[in-house]
C-alpha cells in the first residue's frame, strides 16, 4: 500500500524492525537496536561518528551502507498571533516537505508530513493541487517531529499526520514513524497522543484497527452525500460512503476507540440542511466525534468559508441530534499554516 515512489533515503527508510534485521545480519547483538534508535531519534546526533558506544567498525559499515542525513531547515515562519511555526525542510535527495509546530497551554503538537506532495487531488487542499513527489521514510517523519521540538526547546507532547500526504497511501512507513515517536528509545510520546488523519482509505482503516498500539484515528469526511464527496475528493469515489462507514464501525468495535470525523465546511457546498441530515444519518449509531473546520480557501478552488452563523447552525444541528461535535479553532492564520495550506514549495537548492 505504498505510493510506489522511492521511499526515504539511507537509514531513514528503515523502521525499528528493519534496523534490527540489518544489525542481526551484521552479526550484532540485539541490544544494539535500542542503542542505535536512541542515537538516531532521541539524541538526534548528526553523524555515526558521534555514536560513541557503537564499535568503530560497525559505525563505518553503517555510514557506508545506511547513510545518515538529517532534514535541513530551509525556511521557518513564526506566527505573530500565537507562535505557531511553519517549517520547510530539505531532505537528503533535495525533496522538500513542510511541518507545523503548534504550542498551547503546556502542550506542543507537531503536524508532520507522510509524503512529499499527495496523489489524492482533493479540490480544497493546496497539497492536492500538486502531484505526489515521493513517499517519506519513517526516519524522515520522526525527524520532522524531533526537530520542531528542538526548535521550540520543548518536549513534543502530541504529533499528528496532518501535513502533506495521505498516510495510508504510505502505510508501512507511517506506522514505522509513529512507532519511533512512541518508542521509549525514540521520542516517548504516548500512543493516544499520536494521530493519523486519512482521507478515508478503507483498507488502511481496517489494517489500523488491528495494530496493537492505541494510536488515534481521524478521518476526513467532508460530506456524507456521495455526489458532494466525489466532487470534493475525486480519488475516493472508488471507496463509497457505506464501505467507509462499515470500516469505521469495525474500527470502533475492534479497538473501543472513538475516531474523529473531519468536516471542512464550504459555503453553499456541504453546509446545507440536506448535508446536515446526511451527516447525522452517517454518524447515528457510530462511535465518533465530528470536528467542524471552516475551509481555508486555497488558490482558485472557489471554496469559501460559511458565515459564523451558518457554522453555528450546523454545529447546533449535530448537537441536537446527540452527535458529539466541536468547531476547531484555527492557528497560525498569518503564516497560512492551517490544514490544507501546506504546498509543495520549492526553495532554491544549495
Ligand atoms: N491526507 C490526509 C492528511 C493530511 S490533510 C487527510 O486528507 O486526512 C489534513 C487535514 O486537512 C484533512 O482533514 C484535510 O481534509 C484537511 N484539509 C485539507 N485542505 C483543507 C482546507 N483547505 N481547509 C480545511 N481543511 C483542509
Ligand atoms: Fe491529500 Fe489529504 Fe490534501 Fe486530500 S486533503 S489532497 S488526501 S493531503
Amino acid at each position: 500500500m505504498t505510493g510506489g515512489a522511492p521511499l526515504g533515503i539511507g537509514v531513514s527508510a528503515l523502521d525499528r524492525s528493519g534496523l534490527q534485521e540489518w544489525l542481526a545480519e551484521a552479526g550484532q547483538p540485539r541490544f544494539r537496536t535500542g542503542q542505535l534508535v536512541r542515537w538516531l531519534y532521541q539524541r538526534g546526533v548528526a553523524s555515526y561518528d558521534d555514536m560513541t558506544d557503537l564499535p568503530a567498525g560497525l559505525r563505518e559499515t553503517l555510514a557506508d551502507q545506511l547513510p545518515l542525513a538529517r532534514p535541513r531547515l530551509e525556511t521557518r515562519e513564526v506566527s505573530e498571533l500565537d507562535d505557531t511555526r511553519r517549517y520547510l525542510w530539505r531532505l537528503a535527495d533535495g525533496t522538500t516537505v513542510e511541518s507545523v509546530g503548534l504550542p498551547a497551554e503546556g502542550r506542543l503538537t507537531v503536524c508532520f508530513s507522510t509524503q512529499a506532495g499527495c496523489a489524492m487531488g482533493c479540490s480544497f487542499c493546496a497539497t492536492g493541487k500538486g502531484r505526489l513527489v515521493r513517499d517519506l521514510g519513517p526516519g524522515e517523519m520522526v525527524d520532522q517531529v524531533r526537530l520542531v521540538g528542538e526548535d521550540f526547546g520543548l518536549r513534543v507532547t502530541n504529533a499528528v499526520a496532518m501535513g502533506q500526504g495521505e498516510p495510508f497511501a504510505n502505510y508501512g512507513a507511517t506506522l514505522g514513524g509513529l512507532r519511533f515517536m512512541n518508542d521509549p528509545d525514540g521520542l516517548g510520546i504516548g500512543a493516544r497522543h499520536l494521530t493519523v488523519s486519512t482521507c478515508g482509505l478503507v483498507a488502511g482503516i481496517e489494517r489500523f484497527a488491528s495494530e496493537p498500539e492505541q494510536f488515534t484515528l481521524a478521518v476526513s469526511l467532508h460530506s456524507a452525500v456521495q455526489a458532494t464527496r466525489d466532487r470534493l475528493m475525486p480519488a475516493l469515489c472508488t471507496q463509497p460512503l457505506p464501505r467507509l462507514r462499515a470500516a469505521l464501525q469495525h474500527y470502533s468495535e475492534a479497538t473501543g476507540r472513538r475516531p474523529s470525523l473531519e468536516y471542512a465546511l464550504v459555503d453553499g457546498l456541504n453546509d446545507s440542511a440536506e448535508e446536515l441530515a446526511a451527516l447525522i444519518g452517517f454518524c447515528t449509531g457510530l462511535l465518533c466525534h465530528v470536528n467542524l473546520i471552516p475551509v481555508n480557501p486555497v488558490g482558485d478552488s472557489g471554496h469559501e468559508r460559511p458565515s459564523d452563523e451558518r457554522m453555528r447552525a450546523f454545529l447546533d444541528g449535530l448537537t441536537a441530534a446527540s452527535i458529539q461535535a466541536t468547531v476547531r479553532t484555527e492557528r497560525g492564520m498569518d503564516i497560512e499554516a492551517a490544514c490544507g495550506q501546506l504546498t509543495q514549495r520549492h526553495a532554491p537548492e544549495g
